[in-house]
């Protein structure tokens, strides 16, 4: 049985937080989503609308705000390429000052703080897979780094503020995560590849599609959140948290192709710059700290992926028929 607790989960609408609003809810938790709706979307909240302990709260996490809450998880920021190169400038502002905000407000009200830190501070490495220890290779002007160092400045806020002020933090540095509720249009290469798949069109491969990435499904992330913010306090920080089953992109197509029965055929693109060429995250801590590992191969993630977006597509008359 859980502590009952009042929860604040900044990016509540978006694609995590609403499977972590989910998951704290069904614990018997209070949930406060502070939302800018940036990305994010009541429709993915919709099944918790009436929910008695679920409260979503308009505001932007620039803007310092006053809610008393036990816990905090810090997941405003729009996380696709083409949603933070949108507006380089807002995304360092909605890293640094949110965290700001945040972290002020746990030290005021003394309560423990998430951050969903990112893989791409890791940049495109040149260690692999990547281990926490790894202080990575990041381009510090390019079109990625609004991103990357709003992510990296903002963990080295959470530390200061933990070694000025005691403030009690947790860090996840989070790699590629997938499933339902994903933005179909957010430009990410799992959403594209099965939208893509489903509606016949070219599957757009960025470059030779040699790169590679790690993909977790949204459900084992979750889990992984959850035990480290309830982990015991002097867990050594941050923690890599994603699936270490590495594909190329070429591979996850073929994949793609093969679970929806597709006849879109391939084609390549040129590779945005500063595309990091691999990743792929080294989980020992996690596994080690927290007993925690994904347990969903990247295949039935997929079929679950491809049933939500060809339930969604069926719904706008946008599936193509085989
Ligand atoms: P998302 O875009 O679906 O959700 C982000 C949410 O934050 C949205 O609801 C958006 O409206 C909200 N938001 C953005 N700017 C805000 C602001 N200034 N104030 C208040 N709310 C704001 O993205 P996601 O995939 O759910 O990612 C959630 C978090 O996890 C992000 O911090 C992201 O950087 C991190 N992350 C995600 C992945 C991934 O694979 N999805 C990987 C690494 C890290
Ligand atoms: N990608 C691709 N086709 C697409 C979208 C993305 O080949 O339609 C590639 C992209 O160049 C990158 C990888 O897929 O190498 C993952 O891209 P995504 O934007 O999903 O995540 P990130 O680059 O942030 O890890």
């Amino acid at each position: 049985m859980h502590e009952h607790k009042r929860i604040l989960v900044t990016g509540g609408l978006g694609f995590l937080g609403s499977f972590l609003c989910e998951s704290l809810l069904a614990d018997g938790h209070e949930v406060i989503c502070v939302d800018s709706f940036q990305t994010g979307s009541r429709e993915n909240v919709a099944h918790l609308r009436d929910h008695p302990s679920f409260e979503i709260m308009r505001h932007d996490v620039t803007v310092p705000l006053h809610v008393e809450a036990d816990e905090i998880f810090n997941l405003a920021c729009p996380a696709s390429p083409i949603h933070y190169q949108v507006d380089p400038v807002k995304t360092v502002k909605t890293s640094v000052m949110g965290a700001i905000n945040l972290l002020d407000l746990a030290r005021r009200t003394k309560s423990k703080i998430f951050q969903a830190s990112t893989s791409e501070v890791y940049g495109d490495p040149k260690v692999h897979p990547q281990p926490e220890g790894y202080w990575g290779h990041v381009n510090p002007n390019g079109p990625r780094s609004c991103y990357d160092e709003g992510k990296r400045c903002a963990e080295t806020l959470f530390f200061d503020y933990h070694r000025q002020y005691g403030v009690n933090i947790r860090i996840a540095r989070i790699f590629n995560t997938y499933g339902p509720r994903m933005h179909p249009n957010d430009g990410r290469v799992v959403s594209n590849f099965i939208v893509q798949a489903l509606t016949g069109k070219p599957i757009t491969i960025y470059g030779d599609g040699t790169q590679t990435r790690s993909f977790c499904y949204v459900t084992d992330l979750i889990r992984g959140f959850r035990a480290l913010m309830d982990a015991p306090d002097g867990i050594e920080l941050p923690v890599n948290l994603g699936n270490p089953g590495e594909f190329t992109m070429l591979e996850l197509a073929t994949l793609v192709i093969e679970l929806t029965g597709s006849r879109s055929r391939v084609v390549h693109l040129p590779l945005p710059k500063d595309d990091p060429t691999q990743r792929k995250p080294d989980i020992t801590r996690a596994t080690e700290t927290l007993g925690w590992k994904p347990e969903i191969p990247l295949f039935e993630g997929l079929q679950r992926t491809i049933a939500h977006f060809d339930q969604l597509l069926s719904r706008t008359q946008k599936r193509a028929v085989p």
